[in-house]
């Protein structure tokens, strides 16, 4: 998952988030991202872990 400075949200696969991220960076903000840059924005999410 991965979530914008502005507040978006993008969920799916690695692929998926690559191309959601461009398209929406490109659209949204007026930028163009390389796919290492979109992955280095994605949060892994933590497996369990109670608190
Ligand atoms: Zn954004």
């Amino acid at each position: 998952m991965i979530t914008c400075d502005c507040g978006f949200e993008a969920v799916g696969t690695e692929d998926d988030l690559v191309v959601i991220i461009q398209a929406h960076e490109r659209d949204t903000h007026g930028l163009e991202i390389s796919r290492e840059e979109v992955l280095a924005l994605a949060s892994p999410v933590d497996p369990g872990g109670e608190g």
